[in-house]
C-alpha cells in the first residue's frame, strides 16, 4: 500500500513547487531523490502525473529493498525507512562515540538527513528529558559534550558527541513516541546562521499515513491521499495555531516533521 509514499511526497512536492529550479538543485541528494526531481520535472510539463512520479519510485526502491519496500498486497512501508533513503546525501558530520572504560572510539558519519529522536535514555539524559520541543532535542543532541543516544561499550551505555560540518537545506526528524513538539523553526549556525522554518508533518494511525503541508506564508494544508486524492483541505496558519495541537491529525499521531531553508 503506497500510503507512506503519498504522505511524504506531498510535503516534498510542495517544498519542490514553491521553488522549481533552486529546490531541483537542491533536493537531488542522490540516485533515489534524482528519479524524483526528474518525475517532478515531468508533471510540470504534464507528461507524467503525481501518481506515476510515486509509482516510480516505488518500483526503483521495491527493486533496491524488497523487504524495506515491499509492493504486495497488504505489505506497508514504513515512512521513517523511506524518508531516512531518501534523505540519505554525502557525510554533513560524525557521530563519535568513545568509551571511558576501554578508549574505544566509534565514529559514525551523518550522511542521512533525518534525526532521530531518542527519548529511551531519559535517566542518563537530562537534557533531553527536559527537551520538549524539535528545537531543544537538536541543541541537546549536538551539544559539544555529547549526549546518550543507546551507543554502548563495556556493558555501560556511552556518551556520543554529534557534530554537523556542513549546513543540510532539509532537515527532518522522527519523532515517533516522543511527544517532542514541533517548533515553527529554529537556526543552525556554522560559520553562516541558516534558518529552517517547519514545512511538513506526516501522521500514522491506524495503518494508514496522512500529512501537513506549510506553505512559505505559513497556511496549514491537511492532505489525506486516499480520501482526498490530491486536493487538500486549508486548516488555518501557523501563525495562530497551538503547536501541541500539531501533535495530532484526527486520530493519527505525529511521525515525521520536515523543515527546510
Ligand atoms: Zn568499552
Amino acid at each position: 500500500y503506497s500510503c507512506a509514499y503519498d504522505a511524504l511526497l506531498n510535503v516534498f512536492y510542495n517544498i519542490w513547487a514553491e521553488n522549481t529550479p533552486k529546490w531541483s538543485r537542491r533536493m537531488r541528494l542522490n540516485e533515489h531523490m534524482n528519479i524524483l526531481i526528474n518525475s517532478f520535472e515531468k508533471t510540470k510539463e504534464h507528461h507524467m502525473t503525481l501518481e506515476q512520479a510515486r509509482d516510480d519510485l516505488r518500483i526503483h526502491l521495491n527493486n533496491l529493498n524488497r523487504m524495506k519496500f515491499p509492493m504486495r498486497r497488504g505489505a506497508g512501508t514504513s515512512v521513517a525507512d523511506l524518508c531516512e533513503t531518501l534523505l540519505a546525501t554525502e557525510s554533513m558530520g560524525s557521530v563519535i562515540s568513545i568509551c571511558t572504560k576501554c578508549h574505544n572510539k566509534i565514529e559514525v558519519p551523518i550522511d542521512q538527513l533525518m534525526f532521530t529522536c531518542y527519548r529511551n535514555s531519559r535517566r542518563d539524559n537530562l537534557q533531553e528529558a527536559l527537551s520538549h520541543s524539535v528545537k531543544q532535542w537538536l541543541k541537546s543532541n549536538l551539544n559539544r559534550n555529547g549526549t546518550y543516544i543507546g551507543v554502548k561499550c563495556c556493558r555501560t551505555n556511552i556518551k556520543s558527541i554529534s557534530t554537523l560540518e556542513k549546513l543540510p537545506r532539509i532537515i527532518a526528524f522522527h519523532l515517533e513516541g516522543t511527544k517532542l513538539i514541533p517548533d515553527k523553526s529554529f537556526s543552525l549556525t556554522i560559520e553562516t546562521k541558516r534558518i529552517y522554518h517547519l514545512r511538513g508533518l506526516v501522521y500514522f494511525g491506524e495503518y494508514h499515513f496522512t500529512s501537513r503541508f506549510i506553505t512559505k506564508d505559513k497556511n496549514i494544508w491537511f492532505n489525506d491521499g486516499m480520501v482526498t486524492g490530491r486536493s487538500c483541505t486549508l486548516e488555518g496558519n501557523l501563525r495562530d495555531t497551538n503547536l501541541e495541537t500539531l501533535l495530532q491529525a484526527g486520530n493519527k499521531t505525529v511521525t515525521l516533521a520536515i523543515y527546510a531553508e
